[in-house]
């Protein structure tokens, strides 16, 4: 497995920064994996200044963004053949970076979500994801991790763009144990009618909401759910877009992407359903072990 990795200069310009938090809490699981790791210039430069990952083969350095580096990272996500092709990407991100809204930004998590490969954008998502593939691996559960497991004392938000309304509730469907497990659950208006309407047939109490409706995506429930978010409130966002459509409500999208960047040590969003999917048979396996 290859990943991209790039990270914006506050998660990489101290000892404290997030791609450090990262790489110390996952550096034996990146070993354990044999992870493949394309890393643009300055970040690459960052994590050799930083003495980590030391001797390390698997990580390849790509060159500065200004000369490229990340723009060959999202031909990598499409496909450029073997040894160039990347199963995801890494991309830590500080909202209010400019470079954050680069062209080749957006596109990075455009083609990772239209090819079905994870876009990790958040400390929280990369750590629960090595995790999901340690898991995956046959490899013990770390107990560093098991507070990306701790569903019960967390608040799940689930959303779906129209097209992607029947990949939701499938998803739902057939994860509704470990979905179920999240002391609270809460999705935007529409996509949040239609999963109780799931529950409901599927034995949940009557009357009671499986999971709470915030405003429908177009009338702001994006923003509403952001805040939770932003308040540390909401722990985990699965989040399953359509990149294919313009949408009237982009900006509210956008604005609750930034928001879970702005939470990275805590919020984790997975933003496609192979993934989604991939991380239920992890928790289940998991708590299996
Ligand atoms: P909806 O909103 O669940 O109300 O359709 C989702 C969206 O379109 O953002």
């Amino acid at each position: 497995m290859i990943l991209g990795l790039a990270a914006n200069r506050l998660h990489h310009h101290t000892e404290d920064a997030a791609l450090f938090a990262w790489l110390r809490a996952c550096e034996a699981g990146i070993r354990e994996l044999q992870l493949g790791l394309h890393a643009v210039g300055r970040t690459h430069d960052a994590i050799v200044a930083a003495g980590m990952l030391q001797g390390y083969r698997p990580l390849v350095r790509y060159p500065y963004g200004r000369d490229g580096g990340l723009m060959k990272v999202v031909a990598e996500v499409v496909g450029m053949g073997e040894g160039r092709t990347l199963d995801g990407a890494i991309y830590l991100t500080d909202p209010v970076d400019p470079s954050s809204i680069f062209p080749e930004a957006l596109a990075l998590k455009r083609q990772c979500v239209i090819h079905g490969k994870p876009f990790l954008s958040t400390v929280a998502s990369a750590r629960d994801w090595i995790e999901m593939e340690r898991i995956h691996a046959g490899l013990a559960p770390d107990p560093q991790a098991d507070r990306f497991h701790d569903h019960g004392n967390q608040t799940l938000a689930l959303i779906a763009h129209d097209a992607c309304k029947q990949a939701m509730l499938d998803f739902a469907d057939r994860n509704f144990d470990v979905l179920s497990q999240f002391r609270h659950r809460l999705a935007t208006g529409t996509t949040g009618q239609r999963l109780n309407a799931l529950a409901w047939s599927k034995g949940w109490p009557e009357g009671q909401p499986w999971v709470q409706r915030f405003n429908s995506g177009p009338l702001g429930g994006d923003a509403q759910i952001a805040d939770l978010v932003l308040e540390r409130r909401c722990h985990r966002a699965v989040f399953f877009e359509d990149p294919h459509v313009a949408r009237q409500h982009e900006a509210d999208i956008q604005l609750l992407e930034r928001a879970v960047t702005t939470a990275t040590h805590d919020a984790v969003c997975v933003t496609v359903p192979s993934v989604a999917q991939r991380w239920c048979d992890a928790v289940r396996l998991r708590a299996a072990r």
